[in-house]
């Protein structure tokens, strides 16, 4: 495998992540006169939001399926002059694996290109570190989950907006979450039929926050218009209900959507069958953290009982010199990533110059302001939208849970009421859940849980498993040294260090 030594150049800050977060700080840095280098494992600038068609499939109208299309476009524009210029270096499709610290510089290794043979190593340094990774998509399994047809909520839309493809022609959106009514609308839009959104929580949740509602009118209105796209297609909503199981032999051919009880307990004899040729369903985000927790970096528990980088009003981590910005800082959508985004950029080059002048400038007052209204509407989000304890209903003995080890709701199960494990990596240890391939961004959040790790794991009520179910801890997030698959060669050609990392 060829592989890279460290370029000489030591910039003052490395992102990693080019979605709206790290574009805008990118881009903030530049024209604040930082050298900057972006690496994000995707061949296109934009992360999960700003995701488009690649140039080769022709889109005459690549906004059409964009809300935000001018603010990319505005970024994109920046973007482009900084690297023209030399500002800026933006190295995609380098999914980076670690980052390395050596005294006061940071230095992110990187993978490139096709697995095998030809893929690259390339590792860049830098004095400042921005981790915007964002998110990925919680799965909770059900009876049948695995069969094709089957896809991601937010992956059904990242295939429309790269690819232009729809997973089926008659497609059911369920599970939890705002980013459903987007999915919905986009799929609608494209031509797929909806016959109904499936939200397994209530809406009601939403009220209990007026003050931060009437402060956020942009997100009602985000609301207003995915509502009215809703109506327009015909698409009917069904709250608190989830699609309990799927059916179908070589692939899903209708699905059961059942009423749930208010802690998502599936109600006895209310499920009824939908025809359709595609499920399209996630329970909300999780936070990317791999980077920032091999790192050291210090997490917060979200009301929605994910974990998120705890970061200050400045966009600090918990780690000197490492700064976080947009959703691997807490799930809250693309505004908020982009203020974030802006501001980690501000503050950093206020650090890196010593300008106390900079940090507090009006500019910065006006995003942390920004920042705190639209965190705090996420808090609500969150919590609308929590996991009830329930959910575990939704499983038979046979439902695989980890998809790529093949372990079934029963194996974990015996893991935790039979072999007294407490956590997901004790499970992980007897079962081998979550050492596949996707490393447990799959089912990774469904063993915490089933491992006692639910929202409410550290008041000691965790969802357990049944009647043997041990008392539940709350053991924090997954750590992973790698965030991702790398081949044995990288391992091999990183420097022998001493330093505690
Ligand atoms: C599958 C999916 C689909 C979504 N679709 C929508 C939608 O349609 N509408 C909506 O409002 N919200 C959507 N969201 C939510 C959306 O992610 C955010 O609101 C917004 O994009 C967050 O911006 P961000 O910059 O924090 O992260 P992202 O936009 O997720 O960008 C993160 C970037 O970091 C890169 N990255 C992560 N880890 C590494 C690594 N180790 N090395 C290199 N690069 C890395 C990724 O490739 C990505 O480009 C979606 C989320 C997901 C997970």
């Amino acid at each position: 495998m060829p592989t890279s030594p460290s370029e000489p150049q030591l910039y003052d800050l490395a992102v990693v992540g080019a979605g709206p977060a790290g574009l805008a700080a990118a881009v903030t840095a530049a024209d604040l006169g930082l050298s900057v280098v972006v690496l994000d494992a995707a061949a296109a600038p934009g992360g999960q939001y700003f995701r488009h068609p690649a140039p080769g499939l022709g889109a005459a109208r690549p906004e059409a399926l964009h809300h935000g299309w001018a603010a990319f476009a505005a970024l994109r524009e920046r973007l482009d002059l900084h690297t023209g210029a030399g500002r800026v270096r933006h190295l995609t499709g380098h999914h980076v694996w670690t980052v390395e610290r050596t005294g006061e510089t940071w230095t992110p290794h990187a993978v490139a290109g096709p697995d095998g043979p030809g893929q690259r190593q390339r590792a860049v340094t830098s004095r400042a570190l921005l981790l915007a990774t964002g998110s990925y998509e919680r799965q909770l399994p059900f009876p049948g989950w695995t069969l094709p047809g089957v896809v991601g909520a937010g992956g059904a839309q990242a295939m429309l907006k790269s690819g232009l493809v729809l997973p089926g022609r008659r497609i059911v959106v369920a599970g939890s979450g705002p980013l459903l009514l987007a999915v919905a609308g986009s799929l609608a839009a494209a031509g797929a039929k909806v016959p109904a959104v499936v939200e397994a929580a209530g809406y009601a949740a939403y009220a209990r926050g007026p003050r931060t509602l009437a402060a956020n009118p942009g997100k009602l209105l985000e609301g207003a218009v995915h509502g009215a796209a809703l109506l327009r297609h015909a698409v009917r909503l069904r709250s608190r209900s989830a699609v309990t199981e799927a059916h179908g032999t070589d692939r899903v051919e209708a699905v059961t959507v059942a009423r749930l009880d208010r802690d998502w307990r599936p109600v006895p004899g209310t499920g009824r069958r939908i025809a359709c040729d595609a499920l399209a369903v996630g329970h909300g985000l999780v936070p990317q953290l791999e980077l920032g927790t091999a790192l050291g970096c210090a997490t917060r528990r979200t009301p929605d009982g994910t974990y998120a980088l705890e970061l200050d009003d400045r966009q600090r981590s918990s780690v000197p010199g490492v700064w976080a910005a947009g959703e691997a800082g807490g799930v809250g959508g693309a505004r908020l990533a982009l203020a974030e985004g802006e501001l980690a950029a501000l503050a950093i080059a206020a650090e890196l110059r010593a300008d106390t002048v900079l940090a507090d400038a009006p500019r910065a007052v006006a995003l942390r302001r920004n920042r705190s209204r639209l965190r705090a509407f996420a808090g609500i989000m969150a919590t609308a939208h929590r996991p009830g304890p329930g959910w575990p209903g939704w499983l038979r003995d046979d439902t695989e849970v980890c998809r790529c080890e093949e372990v079934s709701a029963a194996d974990i199960r015996e893991a935790v009421e039979g072999l007294g494990a407490r956590d997901a990596r004790t499970v992980k240890l007897f079962t081998r859940a979550g050492m596949g391939w996707c490393q447990g961004r799959m089912c990774g959040p469904a063993v915490a849980w089933l491992a006692g790790g639910g929202p409410d794991a550290s008041k000691g009520t965790g969802a357990g498993t049944g009647a043997g179910a041990t008392a539940s801890t709350d053991a924090g997030p997954d750590r992973r040294p790698l965030a991702c698959p790398v081949p044995l060669a990288a391992l091999a050609a990183l420097p022998v260090t001493t330093e505690d990392p």
